[in-house]
Formats: structure tokens, C-alpha cells, sequence
């Protein structure tokens, strides 16, 4: 009744799934190539100047085990009839069950002149970490009346809301630092999350300051000259003083090599055991996984991450894993004190989660400001539980 499970991916999904799974009783091993982990919730607060990247840090090393073992390397290659896991380092790992939750890699070649090294002028800060440090820096060193440009990519990717809450919280630094300043965001999509709340947020805190211009009124960028700090959209030329562009994403590599990454660029797996559509024994949890209706979030990948331990405690044991309820609520800050949240309720239908109506909702509009304040409240414990669930 004991499995031998193999995760790839100290983050949200897969440090949440192998402490749940090593809880259970399984012989977890948990393999991790960065020694820090540094999390994407709360860096656009490090934006905002209200908080530091180290207070987001989570080092490899300070993690407690719960009685699995961890490894710090890079996951190379699977053969999934062998059910084996090669590292860089050369350490074959052989599993019953691999869990991949790898997180997005980003596509530099799908906007013309922007490749990994135009990261280091144009900063996507899509992974916290050095990226974030250069966009705060930048941000810092801007002049008052600077444009601050940020170029969000078309759906699905990894947190809808994110960057609106990006030009929410620069906003909230700008508005007492560089009170002249503006920002414009450059969007591939029409519409985003919590649009209204955003707008509603941004009339009543930073008058006249973001302006969001989507593809109809010439918002998409077809490419960028990051030396010139330039982006160059269907109907003109636009300088930037800070430029936040955000490439389009897809399941990280190693879902590519495992074989469960399709031509949509992330993995289809069921609804009820997160395993692959594609190769069996191998499941694919949090941003990467495609298991219909949910939101790439961290909400997600810690509830996804429960339900794979559940799931897969079930097979080991030789039952029928149950059919989940999965709930995914995305808090969003437009001001250190000013909160607002999408919640959704996923279930399974033919092996595909599809979102439950009625059953979530949005924070209402025109709010007091004291719910806005408790809501901002929210986001803070749920962060706080979130991260003790992944990192211990
Ligand atoms: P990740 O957290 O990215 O973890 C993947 C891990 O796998 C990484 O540590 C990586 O190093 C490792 N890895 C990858 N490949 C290999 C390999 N081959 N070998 C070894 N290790 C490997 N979500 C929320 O719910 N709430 C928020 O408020 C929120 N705010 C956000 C703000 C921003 C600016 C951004 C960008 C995202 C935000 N998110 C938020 C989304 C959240 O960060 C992601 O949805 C979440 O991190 C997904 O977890 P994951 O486990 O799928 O991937």
C-alpha cells in the first residue's frame, strides 16, 4: 500500500503534494533545482515598495521534510516504461507514480524582439526572483513623470489577475513617489479578471494614472526594440521609461520531455487523478496541468496538490479515487489595505473539471472600504497558511 512517488517541483503544487503524500505514508522524493524558492504571490506588493523579496524566500534547505527526501537538481529525462527519472547530476530515481508540476516556461521567439536577453531591459518578472529586484530597481531610478509600460500576454497563463494587480500596486508606490507619472498597460485581450473591481479600484485611488488600452483600441504589441525601450503595436510606436513585458507561457520543459505536454502547450490530464492523457502514471499538477475550467494560481496548485494525495493514496491502496470539489480564490491587492477576490467551485464531468454555476462569485462593487481592508486581510492568511502548506 506504500507508493513510490517521484516530484518534480518545489513549488506551490508539487511542495504542497509531496508533504501531503510522505503525511500519508508514501516514500516521497521531492526533486528541486533551485536552492531558493522565491514566491510570485506578494511580489507586486515588492513592486509596490511595501514589502522585501526575502520575506517571500523559501530556501530548500530550511524546509522540515516530513519525512520525505529532498533533492536540489534539475529533473533531465523520464522513460516512462521504465518509470524512471534522470537528474542532471546523473541520480536515476524510479517511481510508481511521477508527479510533474514544473510551473511555465516562457515562449521568447512569440514576440518579435523579445528573447531572454531582453529580460535584463524589458524584465517579464513573471518568476519573483532577480527579475522582480530589476523592475523594482527600475521602477526606483525612474524620473517623476515616467511611462511605465506593462504588455500582459493572451489567455490561458499563469495568474489572470496579476498583472492588473501589477499596475494597481505600482500605482500605489508612483502615486506618493512620482505622483506625475503614468502607467499604460498594452494588452493581447480585450478584457481581463476582475475588470470592473480593478477599474473601480483604480478610479477611486489613482485618478487618471493607469490607462488600459486592449487590442481594439491598438493595445496588442507585435514586437519591441529593447534597446531603444520601445514597443511597437499595430498602430504605432510606443517609449517606454519601464517596459514589464510578459511573454506568452506554456507547461515547463520537462512536461515536453516526459511526453504529457500537447500542441496547446500544457498538459491534459483528468479531472479525478491528475494523471496524463497522454502517458499513464505520470500526473501533472498546478500551471502546467490542463484539467479544464481552473485558473493557473497558486489557490489552484495547493488544491490540486490535495486532491492528487487523496487520488493517489486511493490507487495504492487499490480504490476508486472520488470525485473532487476543487475551489480556487484569487485575492487581489490594489493597495496594501484594499483587497478584493474572484472565488470558483470545480467539479468533475466526464474526467474534465468544469466550474460549478452559482456556486462562486466576485466581491461586490462600491464596497466600504473596511471590506476592501478585510479582504486585503484575507490575502494575508491565506498566503500565510498557503506557504506553510507547501514549505512546512
Ligand atoms: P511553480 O510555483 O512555478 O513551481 C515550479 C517549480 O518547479 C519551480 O520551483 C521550478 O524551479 C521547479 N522546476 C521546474 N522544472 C524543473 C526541473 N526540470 N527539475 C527540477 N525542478 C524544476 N497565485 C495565487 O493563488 N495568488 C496570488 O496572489 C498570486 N499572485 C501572483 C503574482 C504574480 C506576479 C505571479 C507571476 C503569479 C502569481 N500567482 C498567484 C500564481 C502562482 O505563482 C502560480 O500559479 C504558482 O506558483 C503555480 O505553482 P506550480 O507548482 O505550478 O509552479
Amino acid at each position: 500500500n506504500r507508493g513510490r512517488v517521484v516530484v518534480v517541483g518545489g513549488g506551490f503544487g508539487g511542495a504542497t503534494a509531496a508533504r501531503a503524500l510522505a503525511r500519508l505514508g508514501h516514500e516521497v522524493t521531492l526533486v528541486e533545482r533551485d536552492a531558493t524558492y522565491v514566491t510570485c504571490p506578494f511580489s507586486n506588493a515588492v513592486l509596490g515598495g511595501f514589502m522585501e523579496l526575502e520575506s517571500l524566500s523559501f530556501p530548500l534547505a530550511g524546509a522540515t521534510l516530513d519525512g520525505m527526501r529532498l533533492i536540489e537538481d534539475s529533473a533531465v529525462d523520464v522513460d516512462p516504461d521504465a518509470r524512471t527519472l534522470t537528474l542532471a547530476g546523473g541520480a536515476v530515481l524510479h517511481w510508481d507514480r511521477l508527479v510533474l508540476s514544473p510551473g511555465v516556461e516562457f515562449l521568447y521567439d512569440a514576440l518579435p524582439g523579445y528573447d531572454e536577453a531582453a529580460t535584463e531591459r524589458m524584465p517579464h518578472a513573471w518568476k519573483a526572483g532577480p527579475q522582480t529586484a530589476l523592475l523594482r530597481a527600475q521602477l526606483e531610478a525612474m524620473a517623476d513623470g515616467g511611462l511605465v509600460v506593462i504588455a500582459p500576454p493572451a489567455n490561458p497563463f499563469r495568474c489572470p489577475p496579476g498583472p492588473y494587480e501589477r499596475a494597481s500596486l505600482i500605482a500605489h508606490y508612483l502615486a506618493q513617489a512620482k505622483p506625475a507619472s503614468k502607467i499604460l498597460i498594452l494588452d493581447a485581450k480585450e478584457t481581463f479578471s476582475k475588470q470592473p473591481l480593478f477599474e473601480e479600484a483604480w478610479a477611486r485611488l489613482y485618478p487618471g494614472m493607469i490607462e488600459f488600452r486592449p487590442p481594439s483600441m491598438g493595445g496588442r504589441v507585435i514586437g519591441v526594440d529593447p534597446a531603444a525601450m520601445t514597443l511597437q503595436t499595430e498602430f504605432g510606436t510606443v517609449a517606454a521609461a519601464v517596459a514589464n513585458v510578459i511573454p506568452p507561457q506554456r507547461a515547463g520543459a520537462i512536461a515536453q520531455v516526459a511526453g504529457v505536454r500537447d500542441e496547446t502547450g500544457w498538459c491534459p490530464v483528468s479531472g479525478v487523478t491528475f494523471e496524463s492523457d497522454l502517458v499513464p502514471g505520470i500526473h501533472v499538477i498546478g500551471d502546467a496541468c490542463a484539467p479544464g475550467a481552473m485558473p493557473k494560481s497558486a489557490f489552484s496548485a495547493n488544491a490540486q496538490a490535495k486532491v492528487l494525495a487523496q487520488a493517489l493514496d486511493a490507487l495504492f491502496r487499490g480504490e476508486e479515487p472520488q470525485s473532487p470539489r476543487l475551489i480556487n480564490t484569487c485575492y487581489s491587492l490594489a493597495a496594501p489595505d484594499f483587497g478584493f477576490s474572484v472565488a470558483g467551485v470545480y467539479a468533475e464531468a466526464e474526467g474534465k473539471l468544469t466550474e460549478l454555476a452559482d456556486a462562486g462569485g466576485l466581491s461586490a462593487l462600491e464596497a466600504p472600504a473596511q471590506d476592501r481592508a478585510q479582504e486585503a486581510d484575507y490575502a494575508r492568511s491565506w498566503y500565510a497558511a498557503t506557504v506553510r502548506e507547501a514549505f512546512g
